[in-house]
């Protein structure tokens, strides 16, 4: 067969955060028809910084992101432990809690490495925002598939990339319970305003079933806040419910420090 008269592969991939835009880009590289689902309006913004080292360094280097990466970095260069009187207990850099290594890896916020994989890709690749695929009919060579917006599509393959709680699992296996392996440990992130004067680290408490955490980039920038509590059931009730959250969180945090 000749390879290169085949004709391209039709690929759906449903999500556009950072496994759907990073596949889009292989699958394009690979002469891949691709398309890309989000139900956002755009690609969303926002989250705390994320490592890239070791494999995921070397990744990013072969498609060609490092040097917006390197612009992205925010260099973290200090993690504090403090008691419940938020008083330093220790420091450590964040190489000796990550096992990275300083001055190689990078360290990049959610939503700057989202964009990173998006920008390269936006006029290559289809992207559909606010829309999310409503029906998949899998016919054996082709995947006939309705989004919500009542557009209709047939494609060879079509790829989940939509997150823990994804809705091609969900179209495809059923509830998502079955799939849920609950590790034991509910998270709260959210963002708060830099009234302490943080910059480039994380401050950290923490005491046997709890923890408090935030991170400082720019001094400008809102800190980001993070709460991790224990629980012995998963919180499906909350997954959609942000106020069934926050109660949540605030039964489990109910000390006012303000
Ligand atoms: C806004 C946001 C902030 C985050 N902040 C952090 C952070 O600070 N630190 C951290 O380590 N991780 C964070 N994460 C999680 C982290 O990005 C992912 O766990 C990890 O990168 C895996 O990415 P993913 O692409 O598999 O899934 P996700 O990043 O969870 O992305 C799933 C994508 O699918 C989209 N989607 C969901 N349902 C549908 C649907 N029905 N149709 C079409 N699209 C759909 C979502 O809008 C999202 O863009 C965040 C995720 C998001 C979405």
């Amino acid at each position: 067969m000749n390879h290169t008269s085949r004709p391209a592969r039709r690929v759906l991939i449903s999500g556009a955060s950072i496994a759907g835009p990073a596949l889009a880009h292989w699958l394009d590289r690979y002469g891949f028809e691709v398309t890309v689902v989000e139900r956002a309006a755009a690609v969303r913004g926002g989250g705390y910084a994320i490592d890239v080292r070791g494999t995921a360094r070397e990744a990013v280097d072969r498609m060609g992101l490092l040097p917006a990466l390197r612009k992205a970095h925010v260099d973290s260069q200090r993690i504090t432990f403090v008691d419940a009187a938020g008083e330093p207990v220790g420091s450590l850099q964040p190489e000796q809690l990550t096992g990275g290594e300083a001055g190689v890896d990078l360290e990049v916020r959610r939503g700057d490495l989202a964009d990173a994989l998006y920008t390269p890709l936006r006029d290559r690749v289809e992207f559909l925002f606010d829309d999310s695929i409503a029906t998949l009919d899998d016919v054996g060579d082709a995947v006939h598939v309705v989004f919500d917006s009542g557009l209709r599509r047939t494609f060879d393959l079509v790829v989940g990339a939509d997150g823990l709680h994804s809705n091609t699992r969900r179209l495809v296996f059923g509830p998502e319970e079955p799939f849920h392996r609950y590790l034991g440990h509910v998270f709260a992130g959210f963002t708060l305003p830099n009234e302490f004067g943080l910059a480039h680290e994380a401050v950290i408490w923490n005491e046997p079933g709890r923890s408090a955490v935030l991170y400082a980039h720019e001094p400008a920038d809102r800190l980001h806040g993070f709460l991790t509590f224990t629980r012995d059931t998963p919180p499906f009730e909350a997954f959609r419910d942000p106020r069934a959250q926050r109660d949540l969180v605030a039964a489990r945090f109910p000390e006012r420090v303000w």
